[in-house]
């Protein structure tokens, strides 16, 4: 369960907030939060909010929703591709990678438990199915903050990371569907969405591109080849250069934004006030 609150039905002050209710006015409720939330919520007129009611805590939550500009931030540093996929979650052109094995590994045997639950039918199982959906979302939602988290630790401010853009990951992750319990699509998204807020909070850019060719490209030669990959492997037909495949598509993501530098500039994050979502216990 879960309303909308806008200026009319919302206000917050000196850490507390008044919320309009079918009782009338609840004032100066003050918010259980740590010190990102009060930091991310100083001096800040946030104007609308949501709040969400967790059957689990039996408790309420707020999001509220906050809007500052951002630091300006001067590309200064190293470029950083990023390519994700699902062998490997994550590969940097700076060489950190995330295999996407354990995680496949742990994705097939959820699709095995929920195969019997469902099977059996039963209003126990039922529950347990509901359970094991959540719990399988947090479990994926963990690693994504460990991989995002590792990404930003590994970089520097001014640094740029470059990414492709999520909708082209979509579409193999789609065309890989034949393949049972691939990563769901919406983990990469998410790992986005981590990456995005934790290289803002270090002044750290992130730029996406489009990645046309980033797997069949040499990064070496530049020879484009539908044959230069073979599976995990990149061997080019040309000069003979041979990596990891996931490895040459990240170099060529960096390439990408290094080539096409003033173009994409106006897409980094600096252009835009980011929006900065704070969710508070009531
Ligand atoms: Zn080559």
């Amino acid at each position: 369960m879960s309303f909308d609150l806008d200026a009319r039905t919302f206000s917050f002050k000196d850490m507390k907030v008044s919320i309009s209710s079918v009782d009338g006015r609840l004032k100066n409720i003050a918010l259980d939060i740590g010190d990102y939330q009060k930091n991310a919520l100083n001096g800040q007129g946030a104007k609308s909010a949501k709040i969400v009611y967790n059957k689990k805590h039996n408790c309420f939550f707020i999001h509220i929703a906050v809007d500052y500009a951002a630091e300006c931030i001067v590309p200064s540093g190293d470029v950083i591709g990023i390519d994700r996929g699902l062998y490997n979650i994550v590969y940097c052109s700076d060489k950190f990678r995330y295999s996407g094995k354990q995680v496949m590994h742990k994705r097939r045997q959820y699709v095995k438990l929920r195969a019997s639950l469902q099977a059996k039918g039963t209003k126990g199982a039922k529950k347990l199915l509901k359970r094991l959906g959540g719990k399988e979302k947090r479990w994926m939602t963990d690693i994504n903050h460990q991989i995002s988290r590792k990404i930003v630790d590994n970089s520097n401010k001014g640094d740029i990371l470059v990414l492709e853009d999520l909708k082209h990951i979509r579409k193999r992750i789609k065309l890989a569907k034949k393949q049972r319990a691939v990563v769901n699509s919406w983990a990469f998204g998410q790992i986005q969405k981590f990456l995005e807020y934790k290289a803002a909070e270090k002044g750290i850019l992130m730029t996406y591109i489009d990645p046309r060719y980033t797997s069949q490209k040499c990064s070496k030669c530049n020879c484009i080849h539908k044959s230069n990959r073979n599976s995990h492997l990149f061997i080019c037909k040309e000069c003979g250069y041979t990596a990891n495949a996931d490895y040459n598509a990240s170099c060529n993501i960096r390439m990408v934004y290094m080539t096409h530098e003033d173009g994409l500039m106006s897409k980094s994050p600096e252009a835009t006030p980011i929006k900065v979502v704070a969710s508070p216990r009531l």
